[in-house]
């Protein structure tokens, strides 16, 4: 995608000073910019990003790398990705956990969904650990509400 365009992320920043810099290799200052950069990454089918950023204690990264990259490419390509509302994101040491709300969709059917997700340091830089779905209402919802 071009890089003036706005950031699919949902920041309202432009896509080459925003999410790019971490596509191309650079490390997420924090858990809500890899959870943004995350979001993007689905958004433009930056698989390896995905892969790159995943914790080693998530259980994609036992499986074979083949079939992630798959699964991934899968998914992807099947959905829409028209914006991110990050809730809430928290940092406590090499921990970390974002709330947000992700709008998806595959073939116009809404299946947009709430999840608070784990982050964690490894090797210094932030990757995803995992998350679970928050069911209801997402708007104002808060981690100590949730969690
Ligand atoms: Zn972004």
């Amino acid at each position: 995608m071009r890089g003036s365009a706005p950031c699919p992320c949902s920041s309202g920043r432009p896509y080459s000073s925003c999410c790019r810099p971490l596509h191309a290799g650079g490390a997420a200052p924090g858990v809500e910019a890899l959870m943004r950069s995350r979001y993007a990454a689905f958004a433009l089918g930056e698989v390896d990003y995905l892969v790159a950023t995943t914790h080693p204690a998530h259980p994609d990264a036992a499986a074979p790398r083949v079939e992630v990259v798959a699964n991934l490419r899968r998914v992807t390509s099947a959905f829409k990705y028209p914006g991110l509302v990050v809730l809430e994101a928290r940092e406590r040491g090499a921990e970390g956990q974002v709330l947000f709300h992700a709008r998806v969709f595959q073939k116009g059917k809404d299946a947009s969904f709430t999840e608070l997700s784990d982050f964690a340091r490894d090797g210094g830089a932030w990757r995803y650990k995992g998350g679970r779905l928050v069911e209801g209402a997402w708007q104002g919802l808060t981690i100590a509400g949730v969690g």
